[in-house]
């Protein structure tokens, strides 16, 4: 098939500025802070966490039948169970209140450098409840508004909506148009059954996240075990993603320290042959690598087959007057681009 250069140049400028979509897991929030929050908390590992809420008394007085220690499992016999409504409200009140305490730290962090490696044609989707990727936001979008898309699929302890009219956010904000505060959002457990549509601020991020790998270009998979009681999760996002064998132009990468086989068996449904690259560090990844420049450079690599070189790079421990540095040398490229012109990356 051959392209006129009009055709050429439309279809580069499409592709280049189709999404980038992160989905986090629990694994982003516990490299984000390798040495613990602000104040030194670290994130909790779902091992032992009843115990570190002070629930372990309350549990062992309602009998569970599941002998099971695993959470999961626990989580599952409340949720089904109707005498156990008020151990759900305490066990709610006590994940809020223990994720809430969680503070990002004051040096730039991961959860930055992500926000403001992706645009706002992209979106990061996160299973995770804690809120230090909204507190990266708050601090993010002092350096620049282009920003990608948040949505919280499992809820989050700092997202909130007003239940009247169709806005959330941040819980501290008010609603726009009746001026109330928001409501806390619900926070949805590791369960099997969970129902994504009950909730309309859930219900509205799964949409995200549908339409937005109908689109996908490439996707990162960052610190996300795709465990079994997600299986609902996954099929959702399968069923967006399309057939492997439509697949072919797209890329996926993953961040994580797991092996290779355990996250290709686990995603094997989405990746097309050998289209997958897995780092063990967010600095490995194309986003560190190539910020806000991702779709960009996969183009140029794979399409234009340029060899691409990686000049604007955020790597560890950088200050903050060196990421707004490179931000804004990134984003005033991005200013200047007229209609229909699109980015490049350098060539080496
Ligand atoms: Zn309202």
């Amino acid at each position: 098939m051959t392209m006129t250069p009009e055709e050429a140049n439309e279809f580069q400028l499409l592709m280049k500025n189709r999404p980038h979509v992160v989905i986090l897991g629990a694994g982003a929030t516990i490299a984000s802070i390798p040495d613990g929050d602000k104040n030194g908390k670290k994130s909790s590992v779902m091992m032992g966490f009843i115990e570190k809420l002070g629930m372990n008394q309350v549990i062992a007085n309602t009998k569970l039948k599941t002998d099971s220690i695993n959470l999961e499992d626990i989580y599952t016999e409340l949720h089904e169970r109707d005498d156990c409504e008020n151990i759900r409200m305490l066990l709610d009140e006590r994940i809020r209140e223990y994720f809430s305490d969680l503070e990002i730290p004051d040096d730039p962090n991961i959860y930055d450098m992500l926000l403001l490696s992706l645009r706002k044609k992209d979106l990061i989707a996160t299973f995770n409840w804690d809120p230090l990727l909204l507190q990266a936001y708050q601090r993010a979008s002092k350096i620049t508004k282009d920003l990608p898309l948040l949505t919280f699929l499992h809820g989050n302890v700092l997202v909130g909506y007003c239940r009247d009219h169709k806005y959330g956010g941040i819980i501290y904000a008010k609603c726009p148009e009746c001026g109330r505060h928001f409501r806390p959002g619900r926070l949805l457990y590791p369960i099997r059954n969970k129902n994504y549509t009950e909730d309309p601020y859930i219900q509205d991020s799964w949409k995200a996240i549908r339409n937005n790998l109908k689109r996908a270009y490439l996707v990162t998979i960052f610190g996300y075990s795709a465990p079994k009681t997600d299986s609902e999760a996954i099929s959702l996002m399968k069923e967006a993603w399309g057939t492997v064998d439509k697949r072919n132009l797209e890329d996926f990468e993953f961040i994580d320290i797991r092996p290779e086989e355990e996250l290709v068996d686990n995603w094997k449904e989405f990746i097309h042959s050998h289209h997958y690259q897995i780092y063990s560090s967010f600095f490995e990844s194309s986003l560190a690598q190539h910020p806000r420049r991702t779709t960009v450079e996969l183009f140029d690599r794979t399409m234009e087959c340029k060899f691409t070189k990686a000049t604007h790079m955020f790597k560890p421990n950088m200050d903050w007057p060196k990421v707004q540095q490179l931000v804004d040398s990134l984003v005033m490229e991005e200013e200047k681009l007229g209609e229909n012109e699109f980015l490049t990356v350098e060539s080496a």
